[in-house]
């Protein structure tokens, strides 16, 4: 499959205010299908490997050992460990648990490959 090379510039271009905090974020769409709020800027401590597809649109999936970041591919944060509103207010979402700015990209990665990579077998 032919892929653009990521572009930081199109992720810009489609970046939004997050709602609960001053950050800028892009909306990007994972393997499965859901929309899934990243960081504009990469990130080498992300655990979401980022490309834009044939169509232009975002697209992102959990990097695992198994499935290391590709070449086309950059590495972003997913906005929910970074959002400010998320570590200061965490009652205000009860199912997230709050996250820590990089130190909790392990444990972000863990729980994500749970719920975007079902058991092949
Ligand atoms: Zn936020």
């Amino acid at each position: 499959m032919r892929v653009r090379h990521v572009s930081t510039a199109v992720v810009r271009h489609a970046a939004v205010r997050c709602g609960r905090c001053p950050a800028l974020i892009a909306f990007a769409v994972t393997e499965a299908g859901r929309s899934m709020p990243i960081d504009v800027e990469p990130d080498v401590a992300g655990n979401v490997a980022v490309h834009v597809d044939g169509a232009g649109r975002i697209r992102a999936r959990v990097v695992s050992r198994d499935r290391p970041v590709l070449g086309y591919e950059r590495l972003h944060l997913p906005h929910f460990a970074t959002c400010a509103a998320a570590q200061r207010s965490p009652a205000t979402a009860s199912n997230v648990v709050p996250l820590y700015r990089k130190r909790a990209a392990r444990r972000v990665r863990e729980s994500q490959v749970d719920q975007l990579l079902p058991d092949p077998g």
